[in-house]
């Protein structure tokens, strides 16, 4: 476990953090992420000592990270930096075994390792052990960077905008990969970005700092449901617009079905029928089929198995029409949530999207839009080629592959 004490740091007169209080679990995933200069890789260095905050403490299980063996601290967390800092000099099997050379581990089993983590990340080890950094495009360079982090298995990595430096569609894959990567090793990670779409895909939670302080540290989805303020919700839609999602409509990203109900419909009935569906929210509609409000199945305030049906009239419901652009839609989303507001008890579902008639034709959870702004969602556009190392033939390859799908697959 990773805590941050009232941390500040002061370069001179710079404020660069103000009272950083943050805990990272074990086996947590963080993103700090925030605009250039907010103080994300100044945090990030103070657990591994690059950086002695100016009052305060960070604490690995406990102890007080100045307190630890330096080298001891440093060959227990990985680290992961834009350019990789790989050794020139050295092949890529040694770059990799760099630390558990360190730690004086046996050859067998240092190489052992070695193939083992290239497979991981990606790289055929026949090819890539006694190759160079410089026989690598850029992205596989980062691939090799994260196996070295990895190497001699310590419990936390730290990742500082490790795939900064890559074009989009490297970024992309590296960015999936690390996603499957995070679900093998189960490590504490903690990893700064600016990119919203990298946050989303990878962060159990997400702490977004402005000018040195937390502006909100919550799940992806907390952070879409109640932003803590305007600057949250603008960062994110802003982020999330310049995702790109092309001509992608509303209707097209809605995914979780929505039982109707007449509205003089009982309880007892619209518990039950939810039950069936199984889902916990549905919609009401007029004798016209359109939307007058949701309804939801929400555990009884006494407890128990018992539950209870909550409803909530249209105009308490974000409503969006299946015919209106996601990309249009979005920077009003957090924005809507907070005037809406959650109204105590049911947790907002998210957002209905009804027919030109008003008819409901489905939710779009909260879930569907943290999947959606990190890539996953059918339909999302692949990014510019501008970018691409034309050398770097797993990219050029990764890229046809994409074009011929047209899409990246859910
Ligand atoms: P981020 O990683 O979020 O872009 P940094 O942690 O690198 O931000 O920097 C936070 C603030 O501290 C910035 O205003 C930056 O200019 C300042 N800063 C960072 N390192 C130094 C340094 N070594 N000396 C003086 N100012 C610094
Ligand atoms: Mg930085």
């Amino acid at each position: 476990m990773i805590r941050f004490e009232n941390v500040h740091k002061y370069y001179g007169a710079v404020h660069a953090v103000r009272g950083l209080d943050i805990t990272v679990r074990p086996g947590e995933f963080l993103v700090l992420i925030g605009p250039s200069g907010c103080g994300k890789t100044t945090a990030l260095k103070m657990v591994n000592r690059l950086i002695a905050p100016t009052s305060g403490r960070v604490l690995i299980d406990g102890t007080d990270v100045s307190e630890m063996p330096l080298v001891t601290l440093r060959r227990n967390i990985g680290y992961v930096i834009q350019e990789t800092g790989l050794f020139p000099h050295m092949t890529i099997a040694q770059n990799v075994a760099l630390v558990p050379r360190l730690k004086k581990w046996p050859r067998a089993k240092r190489n052992e390792r070695v193939d083992e983590l290239l497979h991981l990340v990606g790289l055929d080890p026949a090819v890539y052990r006694d190759r160079y950094p410089r026989h690598l495009s850029g992205g596989q360079r980062q691939r090799v960077g994260v196996a070295r982090a990895l190497a001699a298995d310590p419990p936390i990595i730290l990742m500082d905008e490790p795939f900064g430096a890559t074009d989009p569609i490297t970024r992309k894959q590296l960015q999936r990969e690390l996603a499957r990567i995070k679900e093998q090793v189960q490590k504490t990670i903690v990893f700064v970005t600016h990119d919203i779409s990298e946050a989303f895909l990878l962060g159990d939670s997400i702490c977004l700092l402005k000018d040195g302080e937390v502006v909100q540290h919550a799940t992806p989805e907390e952070l879409l449901r109640s932003p803590a303020n305007d600057f949250v919700h603008e960062f994110i839609g802003d982020e999330a617009v310049s995702r790109q999602f092309d001509y992608l409509q509303m209707g097209e990203i809605c995914r979780t079905p929505l039982p109707t109900f007449p509205a003089d419909a009982p309880d007892w009935q619209i518990a039950t029928a939810l039950r069936k569906a199984g889902t916990a929210v549905g919609a009401t509609i007029d004798p016209g089929g359109r939307l007058t409000g949701i309804v939801q199945v929400i555990p009884h305030a006494e407890g128990g198995n018992r539950t209870a049906v909550q409803r909530r009239p249209r105009e308490h419901v974000r409503v969006a029409r299946r015919d209106e652009l996601v990309r249009e839609f979005f920077p009003g989303l957090c924005r809507t949530n907070r005037a809406g507001g959650p109204t105590g008890g049911a947790v907002d579902p998210g957002l209905v999207v009804v027919d030109e008639q008003s008819r409901p034709c489905g939710l779009v959870s909260y879930d569907d839009i943290v999947r959606l702004i990190a890539g996953l969602v059918t339909g999302t556009a692949i990014e510019e080629t501008s970018g691409a190392d034309p050398e770097d033939e797993s990219t050029a390859a990764f890229f046809t592959r994409q074009r011929v799908k047209g899409a990246v697959a859910r």
